[in-house]
């Protein structure tokens, strides 16, 4: 009920920054009408200035904003939102051209006024941002610098777009309107210090020190870490941390998930797999080097779903805050049943396999583990193949009683496996995942 209300309060706040500055622009005497199609572009505008400001939010990590969403689904959000937003702003201009095709001379980013002008720089900088955003992997950008591009480029777009409401002038000739637009803008702006400077101030005084890099299977690693100084850090299972190493205002942060039970705070583990530039270093990193923690975020957890059992499905490192949660259930003592149905390539990519084979031992009830691999060995007489719905449907647990679905792993699989259940009758509501690409 409590996270409902939580959920409700702040979709209406963010409906009220995005229509309330349109509102605002009314009050105090608009200018005079100049027909229905001019005030509606004029309003398309301020609408996706608006909805752009409160991106810098979105996407600024503010646990209080995060927490009953799940920053994962924040960040998808923020996608689709974000899209919407610039196609909300290109509408502008292009009914005002639709209305007065001469207008069509101020859309020269060269030409016009510096009122045009502004605009238009404005716009491109803004659908520069949202191909950057699609065709970033196309493109071989890597992550890091497309997100320093595109935090520069929302932030060129957001200013120009404040000097092109002021310069085109009527809205905002009441000198209050022009500074609520600077302010309002500013502010957004500086939501996104918020992860740079004032998070990474706090990381500061709470350091960890790497305990231990150990391998668990091809390409996969356990980060062990523990506080310096102070007591840890309390996490829900199924959550995950952003990871930076020496510099707690380094750039290069990645997120991941807790492998550890969230019983233990004084020692925290991450499984982590080879991918790219940082998690290849892993390997090398040596015991002793300093690593700082943005955490936890994220909604995937046993803790949000209280139900009477689960049914976990898990692809590939996707394995990993399924693996927390696990923990913590045997840590705690939790009597519920619970059921893993785990999809890697080949044997040599089975994670943490003795680690499960030695819950399901302490499990006080029951615990179902079912391998499946895609290239199994010669011999091999677990499950093969991938996950499908005949497959979903054989492993389903019999007993009447209500079970929640928590999905993790690769994008393609979270979407089959999701779409198969739901033809198996699982409503939507008992269907969880956590998706480990945010862009
Ligand atoms: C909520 C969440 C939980 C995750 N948990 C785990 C986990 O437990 N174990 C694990 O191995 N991986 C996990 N990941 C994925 C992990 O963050 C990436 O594999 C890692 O950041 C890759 O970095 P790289 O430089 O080695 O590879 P790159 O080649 O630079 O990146 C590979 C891909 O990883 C993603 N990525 C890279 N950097 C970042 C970043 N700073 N922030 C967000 N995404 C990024 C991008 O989609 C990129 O295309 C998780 C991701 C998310 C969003």
């Amino acid at each position: 009920m409590h996270r409902t209300l939580t959920v409700l309060g702040w979709a209406s706040l963010y409906s009220i920054l995005v229509v309330g500055p349109l509102v605002l622009m009314l009050i105090g005497g608009a200018p005079r009408a100049r027909g229905f199609w001019i005030e509606f572009s004029m309003a398309l505008g301020f609408l996706g200035l608006a909805q752009l400001v409160v991106q810098f939010v979105l996407i600024a990590r503010f646990k209080r904003v995060t927490a009953p969403y799940g920053i994962d689904a924040i960040m998808y959000y923020h996608r689709q939102v974000g899209t919407l937003a610039v196609l909300v702003i290109l509408a502008h201009p292009v009914v005002l051209v639709i209305h007065e095709p001469a207008m069509l001379s101020l859309l020269n980013p060269a030409g016009g006024n510096w009122a045009s002008r502004t605009g238009v720089w404005s716009a491109i900088a803004l659908v520069l941002l949202v191909l950057l955003s699609n065709f970033r992997r196309p493109l071989r950008l890597s992550y890091e610098r497309w997100r320093i591009g595109h935090a520069v480029l929302a932030m060129v777009a957001a200013g120009l777009a404040v000097a092109h409401v002021a310069l085109i002038g009527p809205y905002v000739t009441a000198g209050w309107k022009f500074a609520f637009w600077t302010v309002f803008v500013a502010l957004g702006m500086t939501a996104l210090a918020y992860p740079r400077l004032i998070l990474p101030l706090c990381e500061k005084r709470r350091p960890f020190r790497v305990v231990e890099v150990r391998p668990e299977a091809e390409r996969v690693w356990t980060l062990v870490v523990e506080p310096v100084g102070h007591e840890g850090l309390r996490f829900e299972p199924g959550q995950f941390a952003w990871v930076k190493m020496e510099s707690p205002f380094s750039i290069d942060e990645h997120p991941f998930s807790f492998s550890s039970s969230s019983e233990l705070t004084e020692r925290l583990e991450f499984g982590i797999k080879e991918v790219g530039d940082f998690t290849r270093t892993l390997p090398a990193v040596q015991p002793g080097a300093r690593v700082y923690l943005d955490g936890p975020h994220g909604a995937f957890s046993i803790d949000r779903v209280p139900s009477a059992g689960y049914v976990f499905v898990a692809g590939g490192i996707g394995i990993v805050p399924i693996l927390s949660m696990l923990r913590t259930m045997i840590d705690r003592g939790d009597r519920r049943p619970a059921r893993l149905i785990y999809a890697v390539r080949s044997l040599e990519n089975l994670a943490y396999r003795d680690d499960l084979e030695a819950l399901r031992l302490r499990a006080p009830t029951q615990l179902d583990l079912v391998y499946v691999l895609e290239q199994p060995p010669e011999g091999w007489t677990g499950e093969t193949g991938w996950i499908t719905r005949e497959l979903l449907e054989k492993h389903w647990p019999r007993e009447r009683i209500t079970r929640d679905v928590l999905i993790c792993g690769p994008d393609p699989m979270i979407t089959s496996v999701d779409s198969a259940f739901r033809h198996m009758g699982v409503p939507a509501a008992r269907l969880h995942a956590e998706r480990f690409d945010l862009v």
